[in-house]
């Protein structure tokens, strides 16, 4: 089976891979980097950057753990920026090694469809080849929304500008209080940017349980972030040497550098969807549960269809597509998808939060254990935050939002309840590990049922 796939992001790398295990014959078609956004320019970049500010956090918190002589720390942003690109470097290599390990073939190029089973491509010089497939899986990734009446300038910034801008700027401003919006802001707070961040709902994530978004807002009020909640910017203007932001109250701010980060949207266009005429609503590609498009063994995964736009769905999807093209019934239904956000402290939920559930008319109980309540957050001094864990009227776990350190390693187990739609007498009754942080789980899971042991 010859199988062709657009792109090569977590969602193409990992259909090619799984397709190429399955016994395809796989080409792989990037116009940039292999990665694609992911790697490049979106969770790893900026991981990479959390965990450079995240060390300054460690080092201040040296001398409270024995440590005298601690100067204070200095960031260098070049060698800062240099690790980033070292560790994307780092993994890029490895992407194709694996990809290499399972014969794939990739060509540099962009592709585009010209029917469900041909792909056209056109490398950097212009030349044109196309190539049969039995199957296309069209992986092509977002790009970030720039609303139109914000001037282009180079003051002006999506997020992968930033991630390659090389002095620290002296203020920022971010437009958007989402996931990229804090992860940005909170990293360069702590390399001594004048930081606010402007948004439009009541709360900073906006999709996340309001009082973890709360306990995130207090640190980064600590930090002398500034939040701008229940705010619309109406207007942007680039002055000499600072960009202007107007809000609807009236208030006026200026900066170095504004960063954008509202939301991104579906790389659908010129990619031939039109010649064979594939569905999309809003500009995604419509797909059935299986991933297939409008057109019968077409495919299409990750950012570019109607599914929430992270990696890992991007991942699991590419799965599901390439076990439909080998004739396996494969599916997924999106009622436990982790979200995380890497600041600090960390955010991390799965399935419904409370807001969903009365949004739903679901009726739900709710468990909840502060951090502060578990040894090991004491001896590590990270002793912020909460777990809190939703079940439905069948005593089924149905979400959880975390907030606090290691909260999105944590989110596994209960990402794993809610897949399996675990009951609250299955988790409270395994045995956890002492000390750790996942005690805070079984402590919550307890909770719904007022029995848990350490609640004070
Ligand atoms: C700043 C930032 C931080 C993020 N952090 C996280 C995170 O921590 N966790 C998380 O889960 N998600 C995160 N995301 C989201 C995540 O990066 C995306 O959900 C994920 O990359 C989507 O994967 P994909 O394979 O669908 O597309 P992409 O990763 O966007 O890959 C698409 C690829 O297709 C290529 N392409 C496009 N058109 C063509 C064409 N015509 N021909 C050939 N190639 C083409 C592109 O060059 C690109 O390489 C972040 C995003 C950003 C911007």
């Amino acid at each position: 089976m010859k199988i062709g796939i657009i792109g090569s992001g977590p969602g193409g790398y990992v259909a090619a891979i799984k397709a190429a295990m399955l016994g395809a014959d796989v080409t792989i078609i990037e116009k940039h980097k292999v990665g694609g956004t992911c790697l490049n320019y979106g969770c790893i970049p900026t991981k990479s950057f959390l965990a450079s500010s995240n060390m300054i956090n460690e080092m201040e918190k040296a001398s409270a753990f024995g440590f005298t002589s601690v100067t204070k720390s200095v960031p260098d942003f070049e060698s800062i920026i240099n690790r980033k690109r070292e560790v994307v470097a780092q993994l890029g290599m490895g992407i194709n090694y694996l990809l290499n390990k399972q014969r794939v073939k990739q060509i540099l190029g962009e592709g585009y469809l010209i029917s469900d089973k041909v792909v056209g491509i056109t490398d950097e010089n212009g030349n044109k080849t196309e190539i049969e497939f039995d199957h296309v899986i069209i992986a092509t990734g977002s790009q970030p929304i720039f609303p139109a009446f914000i001037p282009r300038d180079e003051k002006i910034m999506a997020s992968e500008d930033l991630l390659e801008i090389e002095q620290i700027p002296k203020s920022l401003i971010i437009m958007g209080g989402g996931v990229i919006g804090c992860e940005f802001g909170q990293f360069f707070n702590a390399m001594g940017t004048k930081v606010s961040i402007i948004e439009m709902e009541p709360q900073l994530l906006p999709f996340e349980d309001a009082d973890a978004a709360a306990v995130l807002e207090d640190k980064f009020q600590r930090s002398k972030i500034e939040i701008l909640t229940s705010q619309k910017v109406t207007e942007v203007s680039v002055l000499d040497d600072c960009v202007q932001v107007s809000l609807e109250s009236g208030k006026t701010l200026t900066a170095e550098r504004m960063l954008i980060s509202v939301g991104r949207m579906p790389c659908t266009k010129n990619i031939g969807l039109e010649n064979i005429g594939v569905k999309l609503t809003n500009n995604k590609i419509c797909v059935d549960e299986r991933m297939q498009t409008s057109i019968e063994g077409l495919y299409a995964i990750g950012d570019v269809v109607d599914t929430p736009m992270l990696a890992h769905v991007a991942t699991r999807e590419a799965i599901v597509a390439v076990e439909n093209c080998f004739g396996i019934d494969s599916t997924e239904d999106y009622s436990a998808v982790p979200r995380c956000v890497y600041t600090n402290p960390e955010v991390a939920s799965v399935g419904l939060t409370e807001i969903d559930a009365t949004k739903l008319g679901k009726t739900v109980s709710m468990g909840k254990f502060p951090i502060s309540g578990l040894g090991k957050a004491i001896v590590a001094g990270d002793a912020e935050g909460f777990i809190k864990v939703l079940s439905d009227e069948e005593e089924k776990i149905v979400g959880a939002s975390i907030v606090g350190a290691h909260a999105t390693e944590l989110l596994a187990e209960l990402t794993l309840a809610v897949s399996a739609r675990l009951k609250i007498s299955q988790l409270a009754k395994a045995i956890h590990p002492h000390p750790t942080l996942s005690e805070g789980i079984l402590e919550a899971v307890h909770d719904l049922h007022k029995q848990s042991i350490h609640s004070f």
